[in-house]
């Protein structure tokens, strides 16, 4: 059986912890900055970092309608924390150009200054597999307004931490900073 082989936008932000967690499901990893390096991919994952540095190299790079088109075809799309963002459909505060693709309003640096990085359990009521998850939140955003399409997989504190919708996953917290592989087995999944 061939490796899948998943994409990491490598614009900004947490792109080796992500390449060592796809390592620890049997995926390799391919850094995308170009419309090409998405060929092929079974995966895409836009990670944590810096939202508006982010858009600023996805102007510069081009890659907005790629990104799109990528999404809209059905393939699977891993957004963390400021990658969550992108996905979204808007952004509350201290806007940032978005995909517009994940039907959720985004709310920057959500949870606040004196808190901004912590990690916590997900609730009880987390879908199957999911069970005990610990997320770890670094100047995390909060999903808002999720639309009918929305399914929320897990929650901490009562707040959405894990949506889906489709083939999008959109994750507040930094699943590549713990050895836990369960979010990304789900992309692959
Ligand atoms: N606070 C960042 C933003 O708004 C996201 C933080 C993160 O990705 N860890 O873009």
């Amino acid at each position: 059986m061939s490796v899948p082989v998943v994409g990491i936008l490598a614009v900004q932000g947490d792109v080796e912890a992500h390449a060592a967690a796809l390592g620890r499901v049997g995926a390799d990893a391919r850094p995308v900055l170009r419309e090409k390096d998405l060929d092929g991919l079974a995966a895409l994952i836009l990670p944590g970092g810096e939202s508006t540095t982010i858009a600023k190299g996805l102007d510069r790079l081009g890659l907005w309608e790629p990104l799109r088109a990528f999404a809209r075809a059905g393939q699977p799309v891993l957004g963390t924390c400021a990658g969550a963002i992108l996905l979204a459909r808007e952004v509350e505060n201290h806007p940032v150009p978005t995909l517009g693709l994940l039907d959720c309003r985004a709310a920057r640096n959500a949870y606040g200054t004196q808190v901004d990085s912590f990690a916590a359990p997900v609730d009880p009521d987390a879908a199957e597999g999911l069970e005990g998850l610990r997320c770890v939140f670094i100047r995390a955003p909060e999903l808002r307004d999720p639309g009918p399409g929305v399914s929320i997989l897990a929650r901490v504190e009562k707040r959405p931490v894990l949506v889906r919708q489709g083939s999008l996953l959109a994750a507040t917290f930094h699943p590549e900073l713990t050895q836990d592989p369960r979010i990304h087995a789900l992309l692959l999944a």
